[in-house]
């Protein structure tokens, strides 16, 4: 406990008793409590076990003298801030400065006389009071500090002007792995962090400098351990001049990132099996179609081929031209099977190539050539309406060739269910901002329990239907930022929209 107000301790130190006792007198009453002593070391002594708050020292005394006394007290932390006031008989001002310079508050010649020396220790009693008080509350208020800055999560580090280190709390120094005292007072670049990263060292002497703030999302900083560990640094800079830097351990949260990047992955692999499937359901769907199709040019090539033969029999000279007119006809209809068997073998086999800069017309056109096979078997044709000077998409080919195809075979079975052949629509354009296409027929349209799930997955009305068709392009559409979506046509039928964002 404090002493009261009004009962502070004063020492007095003289070497002479009448001078002792004279002081006694005069400060006797004044309401402080007195202690004496009678040399330096008695001096030193009672200081370091009362602490009082002033010191009324003689300058000469034998042994110690009092301006040793005083250095002996301010060097010590729990003596220095007592106050001492010089008594002595040497007036020369050299005396007077070096008790001052000393750590001295005040100087008094003797002989004295007493109302000078009350009104001096009562001034200076005063002043140390504040003093006292005014470090008691720095103490306080700093440890209030250092236990805001303790329980915040984030790692502070204060620099001053020179980039040396002055405060750093206990976040700090557990993602660093530096203790406090042995950073405060040191350059913090000393401590390597940043190790190799110049740049970012070259800024944050900057910064302390009066530069501007840095924000870095992700640094790596080698604590301590040797151990790396990735954070985000702030760093402001402070009004009085150097900065406070923000160090975040950003560990865990990357980690959910990697977690939620695999996941991704893992969802878009699994997207890319579905796609697969569906497209070799399709696959087998088309290999009847093309079966047929193909036969008519091998038929062709199995005729044509007899017919060299036979020219072959008897080479008259003039016939030799009419034998190469069959025989190119015969590599023209052998390429034309291999071209459709190629598109086939393509479309089922080719593993998605990835998203690419694509124009919608361009795959559009390449679908249409898949699915006239299917248009020829079944008398319903497609056509193709561009729009024209469409913005680029950024998608995956196969998958987009996939969707489309998808919808136009869906569309023709629906015609020719519905027993007419209007020509299946497929048209191209702009719409709030998006690339659109959409395909449209006249068939017999939905059916009201389809409409509700239609793109659920394993919903179909066909015998021998998988209905993942269209869930697998919802799937795909919304993987490529877009969407799809069906609306009855008003003249009897279904149209399925489907838009990509344009690619910038
Ligand atoms: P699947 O064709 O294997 O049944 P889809 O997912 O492609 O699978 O289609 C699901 C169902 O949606 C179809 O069985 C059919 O009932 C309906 N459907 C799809 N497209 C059309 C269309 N253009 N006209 C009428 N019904 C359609």
């Amino acid at each position: 406990m404090m002493p009261d107000r009004g009962s502070e301790q004063i020492l007095l130190v003289d070497d002479n008793p009448t001078n002792l006792q004279v002081l006694f007198k005069t400060l006797e009453g004044s309401g402080y409590r007195l202690l004496a002593a009678r040399d330096g070391e008695a001096a030193l002594y009672t200081a370091k076990r009362a602490r009082p708050a002033l010191i009324l020292l003689d300058v000469m005394m034998p042994g110690m003298d009092g301006f040793e006394v005083c250095e002996h007290l301010k060097a010590d932390p729990e003596t220095a801030d007592i106050a001492v006031i010089f008594l002595s008989a040497l007036t020369d001002s050299q005396s007077k400065v070096h008790g001052l310079a000393i750590g001295g508050v005040d100087y008094i010649a003797k002989p004295f006389q007493t109302d000078e020396v009350l009104a001096r220790v009562r001034t200076h009693i005063k002043i140390q009071r504040l003093e006292r008080a005014l470090a008691r509350r720095n103490t306080e208020l700093e440890d209030e500090n250092q236990q805001i800055l303790n329980a915040v999560e984030e790692g502070i580090v204060g620099l001053d002007l020179a980039g040396r280190v002055t405060s750093m709390n206990a976040q700090a120094s557990a993602i660093t792995g530096w203790a406090t005292a042995d950073c405060v007072g040191e350059l913090f670049s000393k401590l390597n962090l940043f190790a190799g990263d110049e740049a970012l060292n070259q800024s944050l002497a900057l910064l302390c400098e009066g530069g501007v703030g840095l924000r870095k999302e992700h640094v790596s900083i080698s604590a301590r351990t040797g151990q790396i560990l990735p954070v985000a640094l702030m760093g402001s800079p402070r009004a009085e001049g150097g900065a406070v830097l923000v160090l975040r351990d950003i560990s865990e949260w990357l980690q959910n990132q990697f977690a939620l990047e695999q996941a991704r992955e893992e969802m878009d692999t699994q997207r890319q099996h579905l796609a697969h499937i569906e497209r070799l359901s399709t696959g087998g769907e088309m290999a009847a179609g093309i079966a047929h199709e193909v036969n008519q040019p091998l038929t062709a090539v199995t005729n044509y081929s007899r017919v060299a033969q036979r020219l072959l029999l008897d080479l008259p000279e003039d016939r030799r031209q009419k034998m190469e007119e069959v025989l190119s006809k015969i590599i023209i209809q052998a390429e034309r099977a291999a071209a459709v068997i190629q598109r086939m073998r393509s479309y089922v086999k080719k593993p998605s190539g990835g998203r690419e800069v694509l124009n919608i017309n361009e795959v559009l056109e390449d679908v249409l050539a898949l699915a006239e096979v299917d248009s020829r078997v079944n008398a319903i044709p497609v056509h193709l309406n561009a729009g024209e000077n469409l913005p680029p998409i950024f998608a995956d080919e196969v998958q987009l060739q996939q969707v489309a195809l998808n919808l136009i075979r869906n569309a023709m079975e629906s015609t020719s269910n519905a027993e007419h052949s209007n020509p299946v629509e497929v048209s191209t354009y702009l719409q709030g901002g998006m690339v659109c296409f959409k395909v449209k027929d006249f068939g017999a349209g939905l059916a009201p329990e389809i409409e509700e799930q239609l793109f659920s997955p394993f919903v179909t009305s066909k015998e021998g239907g998988m209905g993942i068709g269209l869930s697998v392009s919802k799937s795909i559409m919304q993987g490529h930022g877009g969407d799809i979506r069906f609306q009855a046509n008003p003249e009897g039928g279904a149209i399925f929209s489907c838009e990509f964002p344009v690619h910038h």
